[in-house]
């Protein structure tokens, strides 16, 4: 069920030049599962080779041809989503059914992209003067490069790949190392749906040898990568070093605001489903629990009503709602986030360790009483661990989510369309979402401001990333 991955190279799966590999592990048991090829430099130079050969090939492609094979590809993949799933379960550690989601998700944003590449339309602008036409196109900008991390290995490269193949450009796609299987099952889906040679290809390997070659490289025209805001800053220096066009989807610490106008059972109840979806490894979790000091009690003990239902487990177990950490790295990062939080005064009402010996099992944490010096009132948690805060009035509660340099998602609950008005204007961030969690549809544009990055991965301007735009001016006409 679970297959060693290769790279894809102008048409292949191959194994790297050398034949190195690394191991997979499952994150619930740390056994090995199996392995992933690594890419060696003259393995990217054939890589480059054959997405400049093919991106002529693939513009020249029409429009209705490409939507065509991406709406084949969207089928196919969508058939093979249990199988798919299985897999993302074992190599990542979400449950099942979050695995199968993300998996027609990405079935979904395919068909998305695939419509809206019919829509990449130009303009005529009215010109000043007589027989002057002036006319403005939009062209693939190229061969792009995608760099997408572990938490949603799916999802990270469809979206990138999609917008890229949408708009006439070729794309090598640099995959997570410790994921790597269902982002291969995604790449067949293409090379079944009938893919020319080198339009889409696939590479493992160490992740800042590649980036630092491939960026760089002349054949290369834009660049996207979504992981930690550091290694993001890094990119894009590297991106504007060399005059590439970037998109930059990097980390969060997204508030949650509940004031004491909303429902604050249902407030409490959908903030303990989501909050732990993917263990917490997700860009747009909501982290800062901030809540007006009226709802403050009722709320928490809402909340940690919903936390003691969730079981956690073997992603493959039909009763597991929460599965391992990705990495071992997280359930260090977690018991440091958690120590630091104990030595700083702060209360943990749930939680708090990490679950075994086997697996990078870790405890749903909830922190009360938490000090603003708290390590985790300050750097993103990517885990299972929920500070709750009290606040007064809505313009502190705007100040404190405008405090960190972050600015991709924030979450509000109120009863009141003017409060919700007034905190969405307020707030320094790329996505609001209020009284629900409406992110991530493929029809709507996804992304943040401030160290959260720049561009968007979804809705129209998640197809104007891959494109340039040219100006035709005519006289004579
Ligand atoms: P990390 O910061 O080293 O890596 C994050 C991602 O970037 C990984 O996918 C990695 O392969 C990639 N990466 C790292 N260095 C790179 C380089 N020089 N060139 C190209 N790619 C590179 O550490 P990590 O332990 O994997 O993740 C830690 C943090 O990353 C998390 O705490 C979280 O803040 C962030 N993260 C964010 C997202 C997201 O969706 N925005 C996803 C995964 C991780």
């Amino acid at each position: 069920m679970y297959t060693d991955t290769l790279l894809h190279i102008d048409g292949a799966w191959t194994s790297g030049a050398r034949g190195r590999t690394h191991d997979v592990l499952n994150p619930a048991s740390g056994t090995v599962i199996g392995t992933v090829a690594h890419a060696e430099t003259s393995d990217l130079d054939r890589a480059l080779l054959a997405a400049e050969r093919a991106f002529p090939v693939w513009r020249k492609t029409s429009v209705f041809d490409r939507y065509k094979l991406m709406r084949k590809a969207a089928d196919l993949f969508r058939a093979r989503a249990e199988g798919v799933a299985r897999r993302l379960t074992m190599e990542q550690g979400k449950p099942y059914l979050e695995a199968l989601g993300e998996v027609n998700l990405g079935a979904d944003l395919i068909d998305w992209f695939a419509e809206e590449g019919r829509r990449a339309y130009g303009r005529i602008v009215p010109a000043r003067a007589d027989h002057v036409e002036q006319l403005v196109f939009r062209e693939p900008v190229g061969p792009v490069a995608a760099f997408t991390p572990w938490n949603f290995p799916i999802n990270q490269v469809v979206r990138k790949l999609c917008g890229a193949v949408a708009a006439g450009c070729s794309v090598i796609i640099k995959a997570p190392e410790e994921t790597p299987a269902s982002p291969a099952d995604l790449v067949q889906a293409f090379i079944d749906a009938g893919m020319p040679p080198g339009v889409v290809q696939l590479v493992y390997g160490v992740p800042a040898e590649i980036s630092s070659y491939l960026i760089p490289h002349p054949v290369i025209r834009k660049v996207t990568f979504t992981g930690s805001t550091p290694v993001g800053k890094h990119l894009a220096a590297l991106a504007g070093l060399h005059m590439k066009r970037a998109t930059m989807e990097l980390g969060g610490h997204a508030p949650a605001v509940v004031f004491a106008d909303a429902d604050v059972d249902l407030a409490a109840k959908l903030l303990s489903a989501f909050k732990f979806r993917n263990a917490g490894q997700v860009c747009t979790s909501p982290t800062r629990f901030l809540v007006q000091r009226p709802a403050y009690d009722r709320f928490v003990e809402g909340f940690v009503k919903g936390v003691d239902k969730l079981v956690v487990g073997d992603g493959l177990d039909p009763a597991t709602r929460m599965g391992p950490l990705a990495n071992a790295r997280r359930v260090d990062a977690m018991e440091r986030l958690v120590q630091d939080a104990r030595e700083c005064g702060a209360t943990v009402l749930r939680g708090g360790t990490r679950i075994g010996t086997v697996g990078n099992f870790f405890q749903p944490t909830v922190l009360t009483n938490v000090p603003p010096q708290t390590r985790i009132l300050h750097e993103e948690p990517f885990g299972p661990i929920v500070p709750i805060v009290p606040f007064d009035t809505l313009d502190e509660v705007i100040a404190e989510s405008n405090r960190l340099p972050f600015g991709l998602a924030a979450y509000a609950f109120t009863s009141s369309l003017r409060t919700g008005q007034d905190y969405a204007a307020g707030v320094e961030s790329g996505m609001v979402s209020i009284n629900h969690f409406g992110l991530a549809l493929p029809e709507l544009p996804f992304g943040g401001v401030k160290d959260s990055g720049y561009g968007s991965e979804g809705g129209s301007e998640g197809l104007d990333a891959y494109l340039n735009t040219k100006l035709v001016t005519r006289a004579g006409v």
